[in-house]
């Protein structure tokens, strides 16, 4: 028990930074070295079929190792979205932009990425592709967007359970 009559120090504010390095396991390896060959690779589960991109270790639903690499068609359907048009600390894009649930065909689960053009057209089942950087890195952000693409809208019943 102290016996300073002070109350205790129970928050402060200061300027904190962190600085640290991932190092990629072997799932996320094979998918980032897809990204570097403008391959999008995720991963079968073995139990019960669905791909995941990005890549898990494990299944979620069947907690199995997830091993077998399956690339996935660049183009696929908006299920949801959001559209941002206020700024924030720390924004990388400029509002108005669409970030968008895209289930890419050949896929189980949901990306989440932006959409780019007119974002007054972006709507749930709007089909797009990936439109890529021209300075590929081994990270997400060399897809630059999903731009959408000639094809008509995927209907709602096929992506309910995506939503
Ligand atoms: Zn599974």
């Amino acid at each position: 028990m102290s016996s300073d009559p002070r109350p205790p120090v129970t928050r402060f504010k200061g300027p904190t930074r962190l600085e640290y390095l991932v190092t990629a396991g072997n799932n996320t390896v094979g998918f980032l070295r897809g990204i570097m060959q403008k391959r999008l690779i995720g991963l079968r589960c073995p139990s019960c079929s669905k791909v995941y991109l990005p890549p898990r270790g494990s299944c979620p639903i069947c907690a199995v190792a997830m091993t077998e690499p399956v690339e996935v068609s660049q183009r696929g359907t908006v299920t949801t979205f959001s559209v941002v048009r206020f700024p924030f600390p720390g924004q990388v894009l400029t509002p108005p932009y669409a970030c968008a649930h895209i289930l890419l065909d050949g896929a189980d689960v949901p990306l989440l990425h932006v959409v780019g053009g007119d974002v007054d057209a972006v709507r749930m089942g709007m089909r797009v592709q990936a439109v890529w950087v021209e300075d590929l890195q081994p990270t997400l952000a060399s897809v630059a967007w999903f731009a959408p693409c000639d094809e008509p809208d995927t209907p709602y019943d096929v992506f309910a359970e995506y939503v």
